[in-house]
């Protein structure tokens, strides 16, 4: 197959350009074989990706609004209504909710997917079995992965923190939790650390999730990291109340990120609807520092979180739109060279064998899109796309 007159981002591209910008691509088979710059390098007919990376989804509770009804602005009690809703979970009805989302996900061209899982007491929750099936159902399609999302004051309990861990380690997951201005703070998040150690397990964290200048979880994560030297990987999803700190307050903490390797991934959708006043016109955003983070080397993800439920109303599995929505939120200019975020940036953080760099041999899992130019990537029209996996066009279907 020849793709040609194609712009690649620069941040994607893996291969020596030049001064080129539009390019000709080949494919052989599922591999990418040649990349040339066009003839012409004036009039480009299309954006190449590398298939996309979803950071941080919820897929056992999207498509419930219709049930839970929205939350309006209340994380909280977002929290207390998936609650209730969670206690009628079955295995059938989140297999329903769960292929949708996978199906949605594929056909916007994501080709891994990390979804967190609501795991509130020590036992397995149902959505786990149902997880696993999936993940050999798809595999080779979307490579799935998964956290265990636990309040964290849950590990304070010695015994649960132990079953939990164990049951993630045996499922091939990795372990999470739920930190937001907890008492004890370190010493729970010391005993994840713990766990995580002695299990062999990497981290991926909600925290911070809020507008409290004075929750500084991350803070504590990246002292963490440092001090028990911890190499098996941290995530930190949503970091909101870093972007309420004061400068030299967040930068700090951003320098203690930058050297523990961890990664960030905003989550702008939900966090532009949970974060701010919903009694009169919203000021503060909630979107994390992700400029100050990209300015010590540390290049935020962006991620869809969640879809259609409690915590977030609207919404889809369109990274790209997704994209669309954090380009505006926090000034990502210009848009194209910040399309990491949703290729290799979540790549890195998920471990995947490929970095989504794109390169002569690399694999041909690509999204063509329709966008000429770095403006049109933020309309409808410039998001269509053609989606090709293992080097054939993904047909669409509904
Ligand atoms: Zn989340």
């Amino acid at each position: 197959m020849k793709l040609e007159a194609l712009r690649i981002p620069a941040p994607l591209r893996g291969f020596a350009a030049g001064e080129a910008q539009v390019f000709d691509v080949t494919l052989d088979g599922d591999k990418v074989a040649t990349i040339v710059p066009s003839a012409s390098q004036t009039q480009a007919r299309g954006t190449l990706l590398s298939a996309l990376v979803e950071a941080h989804a919820h897929i056992d509770k999207n498509y419930t609004v219709q049930e839970v009804g929205a939350a309006q602005g209340n994380l909280f009690a977002a929290i207390e209504r998936m609650e209730k809703h969670r206690a009628g979970w079955t295995g059938e009805t989140l297999r329903l909710r769960m292929e949708r989302a996978l199906h949605d996900a594929w056909q916007s061209g994501t080709r891994a997917l990390r979804t967190h899982i609501d795991w509130v007491q020590p036992e397995p929750p149902a959505a786990l079995a149902v997880f696993e099936a999936l993940r050999e159902e798809w595999r080779g399609r979307i490579a799935l992965q998964f956290v265990s999302l636990t309040p964290l004051d849950v590990f304070a309990d010695l015994a649960a923190g132990e079953r939990i861990a164990r049951e993630v380690k045996r499922a091939g997951g990795v372990l999470g939790a739920f930190v937001y201005r907890n008492e004890g703070i370190v010493h729970k998040l010391g005993r994840v650390f713990d766990l995580a150690q002695q299990h062999g397990l990497g981290l991926d964290f909600h925290v911070d999730e809020g507008l409290d200048a004075e929750a500084t979880g991350l803070r504590s994560i990246a002292q963490l990291v440092r001090a028990r030297d911890f190499k098996l990987g941290v995530v930190c999803g949503h970091c909101c109340s870093l972007s309420m700190q004061d400068d030299a307050v967040a930068n700090e903490t951003l320098a203690l990120c930058a050297g523990a390797g961890i990664h960030i991934v905003a989550l702008p959708t939900t966090n532009l609807y949970l974060q701010g006043a919903w009694d009169r016109t919203p000021v503060p955003r909630g979107i994390t520092r992700i400029h100050e983070a990209a300015a010590r080397g540390l290049r935020a993800s962006l991620a869809t979180d969640n879809v259609q439920d409690a915590f977030y109303p609207y919404g889809s599995y369109d990274l790209v739109e997704t994209f669309g929505l954090g380009v505006q939120m926090a000034h990502l200019a210009p848009a194209s060279d910040w399309l990491d975020a949703i290729t290799v940036s979540p790549a890195k953080a998920l471990g995947l064998a490929w970095d989504g760099r794109i390169a002569p041999g690399c694999p041909a899992d690509l999204v063509l899109l329709a966008a000429t130019g770095e403006h049109e990537l933020i309309g409808p029209r410039g998001r269509e796309r053609t989606v090709i996996r293992a080097g054939r066009i993904l047909e669409k279907s509904l």
